[in-house]
């Protein structure tokens, strides 16, 4: 019996994959990792909100997710390395003006790292692979394509900026009218992506934002028709908690771009591609109508304000998911 395992072995533990943005995915991470070891894991990251500063290859999402997942990210931002240290910005601001884009010294030596990869021709992916062994992280982490895609933002008065200039330089305080996701069409996502999303035995979708961060990966061509074949394993959590993001912009986009900011409005962009939706339980009165819309609603407590809050959360997603 080829099948038998010898006696006292376990089964493999699921595998589940993750879509990521940044800082949420980034909170909801802290608590999965508890529960599902990183051997287990692939975190698929958006890449949209990558920008050139000094010539150098940022990726502020996949390194939020790495420094996260090597437990060495700043525990107050969310992002950047804990305790660095920022000398060389105000150096470089002699040549270049007053920075508006907050860099570490150490976070530096990542990018230099990246764009000099990137330069002797290594793909997005490897490099990123290379970053995460380095940082003695485990789990595959995945940029959502080797090509390059970039969000820009249409903003009602100040024309067409790239994202980190709306969301960083001017606070994500302009009235945001569209996004664009320049290179979209001609990206391919990562073919490693769409294995783990058909493999994995769950599918998670971040408490991301749903325009710049799980927008720019579920846009991606091909990657919303693997998430359909296995729609039932496919849970997303909501960002918006009694109609307002956790952080950030998301329920004003959700405004501007036409939606309802709320749970249910969430849930609606992403009934075709997930199965179950979780929401808060400040928002349960929207659990029918998600109901009604084909998704299971999982009613839970979704703020992660603790490491604790985090796992418990992300123990209630693996049960919903059957893990
Ligand atoms: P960014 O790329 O760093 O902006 O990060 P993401 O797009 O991954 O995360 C931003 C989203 O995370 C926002 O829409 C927040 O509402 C959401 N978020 C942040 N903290 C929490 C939390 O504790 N619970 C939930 N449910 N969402 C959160
Ligand atoms: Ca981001």
């Amino acid at each position: 019996m080829l099948t038998r395992r010898p006696h006292g072995s376990h089964p493999p533990r699921p595998a589940v994959a993750l879509l990521a943005g940044g800082v949420g995915a980034a909170r909801f991470l802290r608590g999965l990792v508890r529960h599902v070891p990183q051997s287990r894991l692939t975190v698929a990251v958006n890449t949209g909100d990558d920008e050139e500063f000094y010539g150098l290859h940022v990726s502020p999402d996949l390194d939020t997710i790495t420094y996260t997942l090597a437990g060495v990210v700043d525990p107050r931002q969310g992002w950047g390395l804990a305790g660095d240290s920022f000398a060389a910005l105000g150096a470089l601001a002699r040549f270049y003006g007053a920075p508006w884009f907050r860099l570490g010294d150490r976070d530096l030596a990542t990018h230099i790292f990246r764009t000099a990869r990137l330069k002797q021709g290594a793909p997005l992916s490897a490099v990123t692979a290379e970053i995460a062994r380095r940082f003695g992280v485990r789990a595959r982490v995945l940029p959502m394509s080797d090509d390059r895609v970039r969000t820009f933002v249409r903003l009602k008065r100040g024309g067409l900026v790239p994202f980190q200039d709306y969301f960083v330089r001017r606070r994500f305080r302009a009235r945001v009218q569209a996004i664009e996701l320049r290179g979209l069409f001609r990206a391919r996502p990562l073919p490693a992506l769409l294995e783990a999303i058909a493999r994995c035995a769950a599918v998670i979708l971040a408490p991301s934002n749903p325009f710049v961060s799980l927008g720019p990966i579920l846009r991606l061509s091909g990657v919303a028709a693997a998430l359909r074949k296995v729609r039932p394993r496919v849970a997303a959590i909501s960002p918006l908690i009694r109609g307002r993001a956790v952080k950030g912009p998301a329920h004003r986009m959700m405004r501007t771009l036409g939606h309802q900011p709320s749970a249910l409005g969430v849930a609606r962009l992403y009934r075709d591609v997930a199965g179950i939706f979780v929401l808060d339980r400040s928002d349960r009165r929207y659990a029918e109508a998600i109901e009604r819309l084909g998704m299971r609603p999982i009613v839970t407590d979704i703020l992660m304000n603790s490491e604790q809050a985090a796992a418990r959360l992300a123990k209630v997603v693996l049960d919903a998911v059957g893990l």
